[in-house]
């Protein structure tokens, strides 16, 4: 290839988006095979060396300098597919392509990783094998060894060692010794697989199951594009369903994707995935260090592992030929993420599916408005329903308490009478007891403790937060007034703030129920890894009685012995400063509610309220989701709010109050104008301070744009976000764009 000939157009690993075009560069003939569509390479730019990735050929338009290509790092790393998605995600969430690149490949890819896998193989199989294990007596280890290596050939020899509960040391002499066989191969390489045979058989489907299965598979079957949305109760058996699916990709040589919230992804779900497919599931999540993802993502791409259990990131995952990808708990909202690159995994997912001819199934209990709605409609998502839990067992019975009569009645505790109640028949009967607390939020809401009373913007519905100069703010449109002396609904001086933490509430725990043994889990007690689990196996096994905890405890888990639920204190919820606080309550109910009563005993619910005739909280205790999602929506449509608009969030930060208020001002400036010229249906909130309106040493300040079309929304900010390049350095503060923010803080 020559100077006349195609040059390479690459994107350079520079994540602003200045840089954010292709430039051209000259393909030395030493490097023409390997430098193809998708291959990471080395660069000349300006004085530096940086990675680029190939986009594709042509020659430049004008007579500019064009320089080398001086080293190739990996050849095709990205597909087709990966490059179409990067550059939708560019596009959709206002990020550089350089940056959507490096979120979608493992973070070990960022760094140069040259390194070679050794993987571990048997010298000795079938009778021959166990002839040596027969004389090997005396050595239990390398015996264990042995045997685990012909069980899962081809494992490294770290994961051999923990596989067989043995030292890197003992695998290390076997393969000096010759017994095992040490093959360096290239990451990419692949390994036999396991026969399906390994592995556990599954569950017979009910009827029920087998209908809401049909379609997908029959898609899958075709090798199409769809969305599923599976709306079924707590212990409606869909987890069964999502295994199934997943049979059924694999059948049709495709592999795919079930996706948790972080904090579902408990050892007991990764359990029941291996006992399922064995080997042929990767595990991605956060926890994991940069290697060991590193690992995962080769046994991905290599097709070694067709089916991947995560949480967000794994919507990335490599998989050579995609065919499903699983969302349970499709409401959640850590599929967003909410800092840098700020995707949402379920959006990713429909892409990536529509790219490949894929099939996306969404599952809860409890369906966001936003997918709900699309399903409704019958035109995007179609609707599948368990509306049973298995075998019929029957949802639990919810009571709600209403707070305020307890203090009439002269109870200031955090327990109410019936709670109390409640706990003790509990304990006569050595049933288990789950008390659950939502985290205490950033924000301090004012409540009337008499009339339950919460003060809100006329505007914008959100609670106002009590600030500390003794005013009350919204914080969406920084309406501001100061915080009422007696609540001006019924002029009782017990309005104050709120919050009760899980510490206080296992104190008056102990105190009033002595006989107990009490168990607490929040982030205090579970930051040491594993400690989450030991937590729960404690309590699993009947010695302790009752367990506190805050969200943790309220998603995933699988609990028979639990009879009783009881919510401390619903409010902190459905009073937190965001338009999604009454959605979130219900959410939260219906799940903590759904921990009750799963096994052969009947559960009970009681849910403490100020607040006993919200829709949310009665809808919750009747376990009516249609009901909910009626009222909701005419709220939002009144106000305005998602699903029936789209906001933007953009936030700026700087270590200097003044400068961050002052690019929030800049900016709003610059948008009235923009909208004068456009007089579109943009509407405009704030600029306010944001609820958490210092985070690590630096002041944040907000902006919320609001619109009926994402895309126009999108088209102004970029027009923003162009405009800034120019008026740095003067502007000085951090800007970051958040395309329907799953939360406002
Ligand atoms: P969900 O995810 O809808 O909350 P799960 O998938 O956890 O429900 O199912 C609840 C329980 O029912 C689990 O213990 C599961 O093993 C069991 N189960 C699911 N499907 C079947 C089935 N077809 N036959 C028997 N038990 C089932
Ligand atoms: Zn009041
Ligand atoms: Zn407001």
């Amino acid at each position: 290839m020559k100077n006349n000939g195609p040059y390479a157009e690459i994107i350079v690993d520079l994540s602003i988006r200045k840089t954010d075009r292709v430039f051209h560069y000259f393909i030395p003939s030493e490097f023409e095979k390997q430098v193809s569509v998708g291959s990471r390479v080395l660069v000349p730019f300006g004085n530096r060396q940086l990675a680029g990735y190939v986009v594709g050929f042509g020659v430049p338009r004008s007579e500019v300098k064009i320089r080398s290509i001086i080293g190739v790092l990996d050849t095709r790393i990205l597909t087709t597919e990966m490059l179409e998605l990067a550059r939708w995600m560019a596009d959709s969430y206002l990020c550089s392509t350089a940056e959507a690149f490096g979120r979608i490949l493992s973070p070990r890819l960022r760094v140069k990783d040259r390194r070679t896998v050794k993987r571990v193989f048997p010298v000795h199989t079938g009778v021959e094998l166990e002839k040596i294990l027969a004389t090997m007596g005396k050595k239990p280890r390398q015996a264990a060894v042995l045997k685990a290596s012909a069980g899962c050939p081809g494992l490294t020899m770290t994961e051999l060692a923990a596989a067989a509960g043995a030292s890197m040391k003992t695998v290390k002499t076997l393969v000096a010794s010759g017994m095992l066989e040490a093959v360096s191969q290239g990451p990419l390489s692949g390994v036999p697989l396991i026969e399906e045979t390994d592995c556990n058989s599954s569950l017979r489907l009910n009827p029920r199951q087998e209908q809401v299965l049909k379609p997908v598979a029959r898609l899958l079957e075709e090798g199409q594009f769809g969305v599923f949305l599976l709306h079924g109760v707590t212990g409606s058996g869909k987890t069964e369903v999502y295994l199934h699916a997943l049979s059924t990709a694999l059948k049709t040589g495709r592999q795919g994707v079930a996706m948790v919230p972080e904090i579902a992804l408990t050892p007991q779900m990764i359990d029941l995935f291996r006992a399922r497919f064995g080997r042929k599931v990767a595990v991605l999540h956060s926890a994991l260090s940069d290697r060991e993802r590193y690992v995962q993502w080769l046994r991905v791409k290599s097709g070694e592992a067709p089916i991947v259990l995560g949480t967000r990131s794994a919507v990335f995952a490599p998989l050579p030929r995609p065919g499903l990808f699983v969302i349970d708990e499709e409401h959640e909202t850590t599929y967003k993420q909410e800092d840098h690159l700020r995707y949402h995994a379920r959006e990713v997912a429909i892409k990536r599916a529509q790219l490949t001819g894929a099939v996306v199934l969404l599952g809860s209990a409890t369906p966001s408005l936003e997918s709900r709605l699309k399903a409704g409609k019958g035109l995007v998502y179609r609707l599948l329903e368990l509306p049973h839990r298995i075998d019929h067992k029957p949802l639990p019975e919810v009571k709600v308490v209403d707070m305020r009569r307890e203090i009439k009645n002269g109870n200031r505790g955090i327990f109410s009478q019936a709670l109390t109640e409640a706990v003790n028949l509990r304990l006569d009967r050595g049933e288990q007891i789950l008390l659950f607390l939502n985290r205490r939020g950033y924000a301090t809401i004012v409540v009337c403790r008499e009339c339950g009373l919460v003060l809100k913007c006329p505007r914008c519905d959100i609670s106002l937060t009590y600030h500390l100069d003794n005013r009350l703010r919204c914080h969406y449109c920084n309406h501001t007034i100061p915080a009422p002396g007696r609540c001006p609904g019924c002029s009782s001086r017990y309005i104050s703030h709120f919050g009760t933490g899980t510490q206080k509430v296992e104190e008056e725990a102990k105190r009033l129920f002595e006989r107990a043994g009490i168990v607490r889990m929040d982030s205090d007690t579970t930051t040491r890894k594993g400690s989450h689990e030991r937590i729960l196996k404690f309590f699993r096994e009947g010695k302790a009685d009752i367990l506190i905890g805050t969200q943790m405890i309220a998603k995933g888990l699988d609990l028979p012995k639990v009879t009783l639920v009881g919510v401390i204190n619903a409010d902190t919820t459905l009073h937190m400063p965001d338009f999604r606080a009454a959605e979130r309550t219900f959410q939260l109910l219906t799940q903590v509610a759904g921990r009750s009563g799963r096994g052969d005993l009947p559960g009970e619910v009681l849910i403490q309220t100020y607040s006993p005739d919200h829709y949310s909280i009665t809808a919750a205790a009747a376990h009516d989701y249609e009901g909910f999602y009626k009222n909701e929506m005419r709220v939002r449509r009144a106000l305005g709010y998602p699903p029936f608009s789209h906001l933007a969030l953009l936030l700026f930060t700087h270590e200097d109050e003044d400068e961050a208020k002052k690019g929030a001002f800049l900016a709003q400036e610059f948008f009235v104008k923009e909208l004068l010229n456009a007089g579109g249906q943009i509407d405009l909130l704030g600029p306010a301070p944001a609820t958490l309106n210092k985070l690590k040493g630096r002041h944040r300040w907000q902006l919320v744009l609001k619109g009926p079309k994402r895309n126009s929304l999108k088209e102004l900010i970029r027009e923003f976000l162009d405009k800034l390049e120019t008026i740095r350095p003067a502007f000085k503060p951090v800007v970051n764009v958040d395309i329907n923010p799953q939360g406002m803080l």
